[in-house]
């Protein structure tokens, strides 16, 4: 018998802390994928549109096995612009990793969630703001498919971006955890402040990673 080979294209793999979200302080390994669908405004991985190298998944997987580490986010660009991401998902799971997928929100994610075991899968849906450019290339359908183990994370630049987040709370009602992330180089003290007014019940994101190590590629 011929086993297919699973063929995909890579930006980067590499090892940092995750900076972002629920996991934010965990060791992490994180895989992003080449390419993405959208332009927003404010992206820090442009290098991921187009940059990368094909690799196969069984040496995606020797690859990250250097690493002591069971946790890997996989993350773009769009990793769900690849076909073969479940598939890689399903071999991460089988090897015994826990794995969170990043989305930007505009692609189904019916894939992913039919994955077993349900639980086994962090999502990290992003849901783009007026800000980012690319509200209007969301899907606000894959909202329903979230549960309490994963996150819906909004980027917002400006008290625009927060009121069109708390109109999507207050409709939507999401039964995950929600992560309000001031783009970067925004002093997040006013978005602090509405949160607290509102009482609004989410959480402020950071980007620790940066605040760390700096605004550099690779970490
Ligand atoms: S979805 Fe992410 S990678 Fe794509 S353009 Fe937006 S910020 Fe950049």
């Amino acid at each position: 018998m011929i086993l297919e080979k699973l063929v995909m294209k890579i930006n980067e793999i590499f090892y940092s802390i995750q900076g972002e979200g629920k996991l934010a302080g965990y060791p992490t390994i994180f895989v992003r994928l080449t390419g993405c669908n959208l332009r927003c405004k404010y992206c820090d991985t442009k290098y991921a549109y187009y940059d990368g190298r094909e690799m196969q998944v069984e040496d995606i997987l020797s690859n990250i096995k250097n690493y002591p580490c069971k946790n890997v986010c996989v993350t773009g660009g769009e990793p769900l612009l690849q076909k073969e991401t479940p598939a890689l998902i399903r071999k991460l799971l089988d090897r015994g990793y826990k794995v969170c997928l990043e989305t930007n929100g505009s692609i189904d994610i019916s894939s992913i969630v039919k994955i077993e075991p349900k639980n086994a899968i962090i999502i990290s849906l992003d849901i783009k703001c007026p800000s980012s450019g690319m509200q209007d290339k969301m899907k606000f359908e894959n909202i329903d498919y979230l549960t309490e183990k994963d996150q819906l994370k909004f980027i917002i630049s400006n008290k625009g971006d927060y009121e069109y987040v708390k109109g999507i709370i207050n409709q939507l009602k999401p039964n995950c955890e929600i992560f309000m992330q001031p783009v970067w180089g925004w002093n997040p003290k006013n978005l602090v402040r509405w949160i607290l007014e509102d009482g609004l019940n989410a959480r402020i994101s950071l980007q620790l990673h940066k605040i760390i190590f700096g605004n550099e590629r690779g970490i």
